[in-house]
């Protein structure tokens, strides 16, 4: 997500998971910088251990950008306890990662009651989904929770810093978004597949619980309503991401790395406008038929 289209969900949230409110004693929320990257990573206190495996995560996946698609943006990474959350960002949902400037991601370092929001109603899902869903998610405690598919956001937000940093024309709202979970899938697919199913579980679980009681299904209704959408209709817009998750493996599974650098390519080359077909078809012919599917399959 960028920060227009969380800010509103963020808006909606916020009476579901408001960010705790400042500390009565005064704090200065001063943040502690983590050495040894090569952008800028900052902390809260006693937050080093979380702060650095996200750097990590970050920086093995911009190395493996270096090749695929040339280009590393600037970043700067805060990884940010509940009552850090609100003195460095106007944010106001703990959990949600988003940027407050064009190079600035902020993380939440800790479970939270957002990404709680996210867990299955596990009575309500078939057996056999239930028991990996423990699987991929329990914690030790006999609990689920949806840390590891949160944690891997970071790529995902990570790819928007590559497409708004470079003159890049993403053409459609939901093409930015498809980009980014092609990016992400990409890089875990290839790098870690140890955590493919922390990734696409979540979505598979949410797919299968069907579109009953949305008000928007279509790839053109969330392009028409993309800010209402995002205001007031989250677990629509949680849909729709899910979608694009699902969308990014399976193009993954069928064109490998070449799909993400073709449609690198595609964008950077500056198509100019176009109606819906002659994207899909330039989609077919320029990048691959199963981005194409995208549009032609929704
Ligand atoms: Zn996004």
């Amino acid at each position: 997500m960028r920060a227009s289209i969380t800010l509103t969900i963020a808006a909606f949230l916020a009476t579901l998971a408001p960010a705790k409110a400042l500390a009565q004693e005064p704090a200065t929320h001063e943040l502690r910088m983590l050495e040894g990257f090569p952008f800028t990573v900052y902390h809260s206190s006693g937050q080093e251990e979380r702060a650095r495996d996200m750097a990590q995560l970050c920086l093995r996946t911009m190395e493996h950008m270096d090749d695929l698609l040339g280009f590393r943006p600037e970043v700067e990474l805060k990884v940010l306890l509940p009552d850090d959350w609100s003195a460095h960002t106007n944010f106001p949902v703990y959990g949600m990662p988003h940027y407050t400037s064009q190079r600035t991601l902020v993380m939440a370092a800790v479970n939270n009651a957002m990404w709680d929001s996210f867990i299955p109603d596990m009575g309500q899902l078939p057996a056999e989904v239930a028991s990996e869903v423990r699987r991929v998610y329990g914690t030790p405690d006999g609990g689920v929770s949806m840390q590891p598919f949160f944690d891997l956001l970071v790529i995902h937000e990570l790819g928007h810093a590559y497409h708004m940093q470079k003159p890049v024309a993403t053409l459609r709202q939901w093409m930015g978004e498809q980009f980014c979970n092609i990016f992400l899938h990409t890089f875990i697919a290839e790098q870690e597949p140890a955590r493919l199913d922390a990734l696409t579980l979540m979505p598979r679980v949410v797919i299968a619980a069907g579109t009953e009681g949305f008000a928007f299904t279509t790839l053109q209704q969330l392009e028409d309503n993309y800010n209402e959408v995002g205001a007031r209709h989250p677990r629509n817009y949680g849909w729709y991401q899910c979608r694009w998750h699902k969308a990014a493996a399976d193009i993954h599974d069928e064109a490998g790395d070449v799909a993400l650098r073709r449609l690198w390519a595609f964008l950077l080359s500056d198509p100019g406008k176009m109606d819906d077909d002659e994207l899909a078809r330039r989609l077919e012919s320029e990048v691959h038929p199963a981005v194409a599917r995208v549009m032609t399959d929704w």
